[in-house]
Parts: C-alpha cells; sequence; structure tokens
C-alpha cells in the first residue's frame, strides 16, 4: 500500500505569499497532518473562496477549488454530500469567511455538515490591501478606520460555540507541531470541525502580530474538559487571552446521518408513492 509523504500533498506551484506570513505555517501544517493521517490525495478536497489563504487549494497535491468571495462553505458542503467518503478541507481568512461568507458559517455549523473549516484570521483584509475586517481589534488603524477601529470586534469562538458547531478549536500558525495535532484531530472529527488560527499578517499589521499573539495565547491545559459548553463559553467570553487547543467538542449525528434516517423512514413509510412520485424514485 502506498505511504504517502508531505511531497505527495504538496502542488508544484511555489506559494507567493509575502515572506513571514501566517499561512505558510497553516500550509505546512495542514500537510504534516494529512500525512499523520494518510488520507489518500485522491480522496482530498480543499475549497476556499477569495483572499491571500484562498491561494492555499492551488498548493495543494489533492483536488482543490478556488471559488467566489465568502461562498467557500456552500461549496464545501456540497462536495461532501456529493460522495461522503471524500475528505473535505474549506479554508479561507477572516474577512472571506467572517463578513461576506457570514451568513453561511451557523447553517453549516448547526447542521453538522462532515467538513473541516480552517480561518487564518490576521484581523484584516490582506489581499485587498488592508482594510478593517471583522476581527480588527478595536482602536486599530487601518486603510479604512484612519483614526482607529470603531466597530466592536467579532468573536468567532463564541459565534461557533452558539451556533452548535460540534468541534471549536484555535491554534497560532507559528506553532506547526500543535496546528499539525489540532488540524488533524479536526479532519477525524466526525461532523462540523472550526479550526480559528491566529495567523499574522506582515504586511498590514506587521511583525509584531506575532508577538501580539504570542503574548498573549495560552494552551489549553490537558485536564480541561472540552464537551463543558459553559466552561467552553467561559474561554469565548475572556478576550483579552487567546487559548489555543480544543476549546468545544461534543459528538452528535452528522448531516448525512440524519438524512440517511430520514431516507430510511420515507422508504418504510412509502412516502414517495403518497407524494406522486415515481414508484422507482430511490429514496
Ligand atoms: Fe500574508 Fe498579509 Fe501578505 Fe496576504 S498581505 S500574503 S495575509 S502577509
Amino acid at each position: 500500500m502506498k505511504k504517502y509523504t508531505v511531497k505527495d500533498y504538496k502542488s508544484k506551484t511555489k506559494p507567493i505569499w509575502c515572506p513571514g506570513c501566517g499561512n505558510y505555517g497553516i500550509l505546512n501544517a495542514i500537510y504534516r497532518a494529512l500525512e499523520q493521517l494518510q488520507i489518500p490525495t485522491h480522496k482530498i478536497g480543499i475549497i476556499s473562496g477569495i483572499g491571500c489563504a484562498g491561494r492555499l487549494p492551488g498548493y495543494m497535491g489533492t483536488y482543490g477549488f478556488n471559488g467566489l468571495h465568502g461562498r467557500v462553505l456552500p461549496v464545501a458542503t456540497g462536495a461532501k454530500m456529493a460522495n461522503l467518503d471524500n475528505t473535505i478541507i474549506a479554508v479561507g481568512g477572516d474577512g472571506d469567511g467572517y463578513s461576506i461568507g457570514a451568513g453561511h458559517i451557523g447553517h453549516a455549523a448547526r447542521k453538522n455538515i462532515d467538513i473541516t473549516y480552517i480561518v487564518s484570521d490576521n484581523g484584516i483584509y490582506g489581499l485587498t490591501k488592508g482594510q478593517a475586517s471583522p476581527t480588527t481589534p478595536l482602536g486599530i488603524p487601518t486603510k479604512t478606520t484612519y483614526y482607529g477601529n470603531i466597530g466592536a470586534t467579532f468573536n468567532p469562538i463564541r459565534t461557533l460555540i452558539a451556533y452548535k458547531a460540534s468541534f471549536v478549536a484555535r491554534i497560532f500558525s507559528a506553532d506547526i507541531k500543535h496546528s499539525t495535532d489540532i488540524i488533524a484531530k479536526a479532519i477525524t472529527h466526525r461532523g462540523f470541525s472550526f479550526v480559528e488560527v491566529l495567523s499574522p499578517c506582515v504586511t498590514f499589521r506587521g511583525k509584531d502580530q506575532y508577538d501580539y499573539f504570542r503574548e498573549k495565547s495560552f494552551y489549553i491545559p490537558e485536564s480541561y474538559d472540552p464537551s463543558n459548553e459553559v466552561n467552553a463559553f467561559d474561554y469565548a467570553n475572556d478576550e483579552d487571552v487567546f487559548e489555543l487547543g480544543i476549546i468545544y467538542k461534543k459528538s452528535r449525528p452528522t448531516y448525512d446521518e440524519a438524512l440517511e434516517e430520514v431516507r430510511i423512514k420515507a422508504k418504510k413509510d412509502g412516502v414517495p408513492s403518497k407524494l406522486g412520485l415515481l414508484n422507482n424514485f430511490e429514496v
């Protein structure tokens, strides 16, 4: 049987992110997590929207799709539901996912679609050259907030727990070992797994963003029970620090499992013929 190595998961295209960009760490962690899990390259789909992180599928030696701005999750959902055997990983930035694509996150999470969504969060629009994003901290000057950001900062961890995501984690792109471990766990989780990545944009937030993330983050202790929603909200509500690790995790039926139950019930009850559908309609 073929043994997959990091090389197999790489494409021939070299990344063109700015030197020092956090996206390099995310890409490397994804390569390593896939190698660890030994998932065949032809069984993987990496889906993205638009933005610097949206370039990521092009650097993978797997199937990939670079879609429209903010529409990563509908495409990823379709790819998964079309072939449940495949591993689908959606990637994007904070602008793509938490702004224009924000309406999709709640539904992918509450339906528990069995995909992994990795968000490279640098608190800025990088590709369009430095406008404030939903996670830009209050008071930070950007191209669109000359006197400092005046909008409250979006809290993705709190939001995803509230949306009933069954796996919610945070990692820091500079720690590739820890990121690899958490991404591997997110991929093997049955259901919607969400991974928020502290990922510096050295060009529009400056190299200091590495120090800022390092100073504010801490690793969740091993004794922590991620199935406790109240504790998870306590962590999420503390906006002075960034907890790294699995913040919330609880198993529940995935969308495809629940749908299969509906199919079986409908077939047993003869619903297709009651609805006047063709006798040989396969449910
Ligand atoms: Fe990375 Fe920022 Fe450069 Fe985009 S603009 S590639 S996010 S450092």
